[in-house]
């Protein structure tokens, strides 16, 4: 067992290996997997199949490449999509996990999320990025 990770360590040697775009591109591969579970219809199975194929060929071409490089600017130009992508759902999450305690608010200037004590009334809210302030009703 030992010599075979001993041989495929050196076989990755020089390989770009994995990233988040690949991480997510397995992610999509399983969703779109499961969903095929459910589907019954002969043409979008095949479709769906087809796509699941294409996700697992990119994915093992860019875990093997030899051109780093290129891998990495992929994986960048993925970055702010992922980054946004995960950003809401942390958000979502958090105002679920706080609700009876905090809610959260846009600042009407900067966009910034707020988060204020969940308390009946009017509320004086000062945003802490912009320095700007503006009344909420809760
Ligand atoms: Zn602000």
């Amino acid at each position: 067992m030992r010599n075979l990770m001993q041989k495929f360590a050196i076989f990755m040697q020089g390989r770009y290996g994995t990233d988040k775009l690949n991480n997510c591109l397995f992610v999509l591969f399983l969703v779109l997997w499961f969903v095929n579970i459910f589907v019954f219809a002969p043409i979008p199975t095949l479709i769906i199949d087809a796509f699941e194929i294409a996700i697992i060929v990119i994915t093992v071409f860019r875990s093997l490449s030899r051109n780093i490089s290129k891998r990495s600017a992929e994986n960048r130009a993925f970055m702010p999509v992922y980054n946004a992508v995960a950003g809401w759902f942390k958000l979502t999450y958090k105002k679920i996990r706080d609700r009876k305690e905090y809610r959260y608010l846009k600042c009407p200037i900067c966009k910034a999320q707020l988060r204020v004590r969940n308390v009946k009334g009017k509320h004086r809210v000062h945003c802490p990025k912009c320095g700007s302030e503006f009344d909420k009703k809760i």
